[in-house]
């Protein structure tokens, strides 16, 4: 699978075969990506987050139950999308990713989705996928907003051509008082914006959904050649 195989200007909706995506965090915008990636026929997913079902997540992170309280979501979300397709491969790991992990706990899928819920991690995330050259999909859903970005490593820009850890560390990322359907729109705007990339459509922007005023955001974001995690990459 090509992410820019496509003839520009085209948009394919249907998922390449044999694709693997790794979807880290597994929380609102995490299960939201998960559950519309097997529906509509992904052949390989990992699922990654270490953390386990509690009460209050139970109104956005769609799929676990009441009975799932206290389960790994990992585990757990794995049995519930092996249910709707059964066909699909799908690995789950609680492991936290750090720097030193992501090898073995990633491994090298076609699309990675950074559902993840804080600065550090989405760093981590950002370096890896840059190093390996592994294209991300970043998902945030904070307040009554949703936010995406791809990054095509040496074609787009990386996280940290624009934002630093102390940017970073002021944008809540799907926690606090986060409007229970917008980690789910997050989500599968995600999942759209796979499509732009795969339809080689897609230039970098960060796109951004207000949910209160119904409006829509698309700000281009240029490679920062002085960008330490991508400045240097051709
Ligand atoms: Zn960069």
């Amino acid at each position: 699978m090509s992410a820019s195989s496509a003839k520009k200007g085209s948009f394919s909706l249907k998922v390449p075969e044999g694709m693997h995506v790794a979807v880290v965090g597994l929380g609102g915008t995490g299960c939201s990506v998960s559950q519309m990636l097997v529906r509509i026929g992904l052949a390989h997913l990992s699922l990654i987050d270490p953390d386990s079902v509690s009460r209050s997540n139970i109104g956005r992170q769609i799929c676990y139950a009441e009975r799932d309280i206290g389960r790994p979501k990992a585990e757990t979300c794995r049995e519930f999308l092996s249910r709707i397709s059964p066909g699909c491969e799908i690995e789950f790991s609680d492991d936290l990713v750090t720097d030193s992990n992501a090898e073995r706990v990633i491994g090298k899928p076609d699309i990675l989705f950074d559902c993840t819920d804080n600065v550090r991690s989405r760093l981590n995330l950002n370096r890896y996928s840059v190093r390996k050259r592994i294209t991300e999909i970043f998902v945030s859903s904070a307040y009554n907003s949703a936010q995406v970005k791809g990054i095509i490593p040496g074609i787009t820009s990386c996280l940290e051509c624009f934002a630093n850890e102390s940017i970073l560390a002021n944008t809540p990322c799907s926690f606090g008082d986060v409007a229970e359907t917008m980690p789910v729109i997050a989500g599968l705007l995600g999942v759209n914006l796979m499509f732009s990339i795969i339809s080689n459509n897609y230039n970098g922007e960060i796109i951004t959904l207000n949910g209160k005023e119904y409006t829509a955001e698309k700000v281009r974001i240029d490679r920062n050649p002085e960008c330490r995690t991508c400045g240097d990459l051709r």
